[in-house]
């Protein structure tokens, strides 16, 4: 007997005739002998519908309020859920996040799961019955009722089939699998048979709607074998499952994060401590920043970029303009109207060129390309919102990912999927959803070249990185930092063995272009690799800290959730690492 967790989204239970059609999926799971729990949405736009009697109320209703409001979403539709179980005279009972347990932090409208309690639901299941729990709530330690997020349920899923070991998590939507991209948007996606955990939790966090991405955080962390499949459709859907166990694609997927804006701190002095000064004063509210950028100072002072979801924006300016008066930065610009394209794959790392063949497909759109940072599986580029669609489009052909044909589902695949304990895990957090952080590496075999004074027109970078591809290097990192007065600065680290080359190279392109280029024979890379790590406000900054009281200069910096690189002096590299691993109480370097 199996243990199965089936969810289904706002579409699939979106009417009485939708939600008898989901009940009798349930059904037959439960004939079939297994133990099943269905975590539902709130039906159709019903959550959509809330949010905007809301605003008619009020400009800014409290959230306290907003979080009572939006679960009664669910509540409705896991009562009618377990009436149309009743109906068809199956046991089924219906529980609210409170009722099963799920305890939360405090943060409302976007609470973070703490512990799950189990009896209850192993008590009903044991007793035969269906368990239909209501998706995206659970309780504060003061008996708030609190919401997850938008898209929450998803995670309400994935976080059940962990505490209670299921056997497997079924995600009932409307698209029948994971695609290359948004098939809503791109006719041309294709569906993938399976991706990994981290290409999952990238694209889910960079954009792509399909997953809430905190789920996939709960997948990873306790190994939660997941599909991905229609409710409309019977087809076995997208296999979600460790790195080891999905085909290794250079690129699986481009998502589009549509609603960015973009931040810079002018001329902040270039000392340790900028950074962090910045950094947590946006986290103490809770903002996740991405796209972190800070150009090679000049005359002691650097800029330094990054980009909030746009909702985020006012309050994110307001605290960077407070910090710029307080360390004496130039100033401060934004802008609004940006996109973020970007490209996941764990293949990508092996493979020469991914990244020029990204640029150039832009450069051939016309599209300029405002800042671009990397990590080891994914390349990000900040674009004019504008460009966002055409963007997705060329990049998506660029890589073959149109012809590529679905693929065939193999739905026996991941059937022995090795569980990392969820026992161990939890013990190493303080609450199920917190940060995990693996560990924190030191790589002393890189150089770092920079292009200081690139004109920024569109297809520069398409330039830089064709004919750096060409040459047959093999680049790391990538950041472009936000152009000021019309000029544009890039960096990328190559291994210390092709240095030489590398400058040759570049020494060509900035001559053909007005540029200077400048080189670190030797840097050294740390890289703390964990889940979590983009998506927890603050991570960043528990970075910047000690390197600034360790008086450790950053020189580059690059986030994804899996993974938070930084290049410092290569002098700096030991002391770097040992103060990392004690701030992340990680153990003395093995
Ligand atoms: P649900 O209400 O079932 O949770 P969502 O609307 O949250 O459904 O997610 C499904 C939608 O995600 C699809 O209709 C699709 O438009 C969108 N989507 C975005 N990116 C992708 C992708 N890479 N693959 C599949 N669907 C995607
Ligand atoms: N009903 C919530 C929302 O619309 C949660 C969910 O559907 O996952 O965001
Ligand atoms: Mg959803």
């Amino acid at each position: 007997m199996a243990l199965v967790v089936q969810k289904f989204g706002g579409t699939s239970v979106a009417d009485a005739s939708k939600i008898k059609a989901a009940a009798a999926k349930a059904i037959a799971r439960h004939q079939a002998g297994d133990q099943v729990v269905v975590v539902v949405s709130a039906m159709g736009h019903q959550t959509d519908i809330l949010v905007d009697l809301a605003r008619e109320i009020s400009d800014r209703p409290s959230a306290r309020e907003m979080d009572m409001l939006l679960s009664t979403g669910e509540q409705v539709s896991v009562a009618l859920f377990a009436m149309a179980v009743q109906a068809a005279g199956h046991k089924a009972v219906s529980l609210t996040g409170a009722q099963i347990g799920i305890r939360t932090d405090s943060t409302h409208t976007k609470a973070r799961i703490k512990s799950i309690s189990t009896d209850h639901v192993r008590a009903l299941l044991d007793s035969g019955a269906i368990v239909i729990a209501a998706g995206f709530q659970g309780i504060d330690q003061n008996g708030n009722i609190t919401t997850l997020g938008r898209g929450g349920s998803d995670t309400t899923a994935v976080a059940l089939a962990a505490v209670l070991d299921a056997d497997l998590c079924e995600i009932y939507t409307d698209v029948d699998g994971i695609y290359t991209t948004d098939p809503r948007m791109l006719a041309d996606a294709r569906r993938l048979g399976s991706i990994s955990y981290d290409e999952m939790l990238e694209l889910a966090s960079l954009g792509a709607g399909v997953m809430h991405s905190r789920s996939i955080e709960f997948a990873k962390k306790f190994g939660v074998k997941v599909v991905v499949r229609s409710s409309f459709k019977d087809i076995p859907g997208t296999l979600i499952l460790a790195a080891d166990q999905a085909v290794k694609r250079p690129v699986s997927g481009v998502a589009l994060a549509k609603d960015e804006a973009r931040i810079t701190l002018e001329g902040a002095p270039d000392q340790p401590g900028s950074s962090h000064a910045l950094f947590s004063t946006l986290a103490e509210s809770g903002i996740a920043v991405d796209m972190i950028v800070q150009n090679v100072g000049q005359g002691g002072r650097a800029d330094v970029s990054f980009t909030v979801p746009e909702d985020d924006l006012a309050d994110a300016l307001e605290r960077t303009e407070r910090v710029a008066k307080a360390i004496g930065a130039e100033g401060v610009s934004h802008d609004h109207r940006m996109a973020k394209v970007s490209v996941v794959g764990v293949g990508m790392e092996a493979e020469e060129g991914v990244a020029g063949r990204m640029f150039s497909a832009l450069s051939a759109e016309k599209i300029n390309v405002h800042m671009i940072t990397t990590s080891e599986i994914k390349i990000s580029v900040l674009v004019d919102r504008t460009d966002g669609p055409a963007a997705v489009k060329a990049v998506h052909k660029a890589f073959g990912l149109h012809d590529a044909g679905s693929e065939p589902v193999d739905a026996t695949a991941g059937g022995s999927l090795p569980k990392s304990s969820p026992l161990e895990v939890v013990r190493r957090l303080e609450g199920m959803e917190d940060l995990a952080i693996e560990d924190c590496l030191l790589d002393s075999s890189q150089a770092l070249v920079t292009f200081t004074d690139l004109p920024d027109t569109p297809g520069v970078a398409a330039d830089v990185f064709q004919e750096v591809g060409r040459a047959g290097l093999l680049v790391d990192m990538i950041v472009q930092s936000h152009p000021r007065n019309g000029r544009a600065e890039i960096s990328f680290t190559v291994p210390a063995e092709s240095r030489d080359k590398a400058t040759d190279v570049a020494h060509g392109i900035a001559k053909a272009r007005g540029a200077t280029v400048a080189d670190v024979p030797h840097v050294a890379k740390l890289s703390i690799t964990g889940v979590g790590i983009r998506s927890h406000a603050g991570v960043a900054d528990r970075l910047f800290k000690p390197l600034a009281d360790a008086g450790v200069n950053i020189d580059l910096v690059s986030t994804s959730e899996v993974r938070l690189n930084v290049i410092v002096a290569a002098e700096h590299g030991g002391t770097s690492l040992a103060v990392l691993r004690k701030a992340f109480g990680l153990h003395a370097e093995r």
